[in-house]
């Protein structure tokens, strides 16, 4: 038997056989988009997202269009934190 040194998630990957051409199917995308929320918020108060979340993590390192959301999505997160205080 052989044993991969690699994250849990990886195994998620194989049986999937995702195409090399970046594209994932629609529902892949609504799923994410749908835990991007969640996510999000739970990456912000240190959880380990990859292990809650392995199927939106997988995706995002997968999805470029799904990324972005993800990058708008904490970055709205995070301002909202450090605009308590603040002004500009
Ligand atoms: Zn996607």
């Amino acid at each position: 038997m052989t044993v991969y040194n690699s994250p849990p998630w990886r195994q998620l990957l194989s049986p999937l056989r995702l195409p090399p051409t970046g594209q994932l199917p629609a529902e892949a995308c609504q799923r994410c988009r749908e835990s991007l929320p969640l996510f999000v918020s739970d990456e912000m108060v240190g959880q380990a997202v990859d292990d809650l979340y392995p199927e939106t993590a997988v995706h995002l390192d997968l999805c470029p269009t799904c990324f972005q959301e993800y990058e708008a999505l904490a970055g709205l997160a995070y301002a909202a934190l450090y605009d308590l205080g603040g002004n500009a």
